[in-house]
């Protein structure tokens, strides 16, 4: 049985990663895809563990041997997923978080299948703000270009099949895991299970 793709997308500062590593511990069965970006790694970013970190001309060599399932320019970064990577880990029955912008979003509509759109919100754009600045990561231009880029992002939250506002971090992992859970249990996702044990009465 192949894993269930989660597309997690969030304006800067909602607390999307946090969250997403949060989902990964908990799930032995899930795994978070990771993305090939140009950006710089922050101060504890890691290769292969965070992103894998690539100048441009070896994203523009991925880009054209097609080796992304989307990829999009962000902030002035470019970030791609793997279709290789993605694919191998589906494949081994395990689930995946993908942390993509809606662009990428957007873009892996109808070409992945089953996959489960989940959007997280900030209380505010102010509350974004703040987290922004207390992580001390990013320069102030950044925080202001991410910030004008969020309300434009907010606009796509419709188009998810879930939305969870993160005012409290436990209480959104709890939506968060509710969310997993639910998409597992789902009939069409357990029948195959069900056919194993009581393939005799279907
Ligand atoms: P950051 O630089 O803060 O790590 O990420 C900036 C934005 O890029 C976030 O919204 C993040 O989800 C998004 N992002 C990270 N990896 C990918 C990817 O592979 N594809 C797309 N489309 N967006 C990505």
């Amino acid at each position: 049985m192949s894993g269930i793709p989660f597309i997690v997308s969030a304006p800067s500062g909602a607390g999307k990663t946090t969250l997403c590593k949060k989902a990964v511990a908990f799930f032995s069965d899930l795994r978070q895809s990771i993305s090939y970006t140009t950006r710089k790694p922050r101060e504890g970013e890691i290769n292969g563990v965070d992103y894998w970190f690539i100048d441009n001309a070896a994203f523009d060599s991925m880009v054209k041997k097609g080796e992304f399932l989307e990829h999009a320019d962000i902030y002035g970064k470019r970030y791609g997923t793997s279709r290789k990577d993605l694919k191998k880990i589906l494949e081994e029955g395990l689930s995946v978080i993908l942390e993509i912008d809606v662009q990428g979003a957007e873009s892996v509509r109808g070409k992945l299948k089953g996959a489960v759109y989940v959007f997280i919100l900030p209380p505010s754009l102010e509350a974004s703000e703040e987290r922004l600045k207390e992580r001390g990561k990013d320069s102030a231009e950044e925080i202001r270009k991410r910030l004008k880029t969020a309300a434009e992002e907010i606009k796509l939250a419709p188009k998810y099949d879930y939305i969870i506002i993160n005012e409290d971090l436990d209480e959104a992992f709890e939506k968060l895991k509710s969310v997993i859970i639910a998409e597992k249990s789902k009939s069409k996702r357990m029948m195959g299970r069900v056919k194993e044990g009581f393939g005799e009465y279907l």
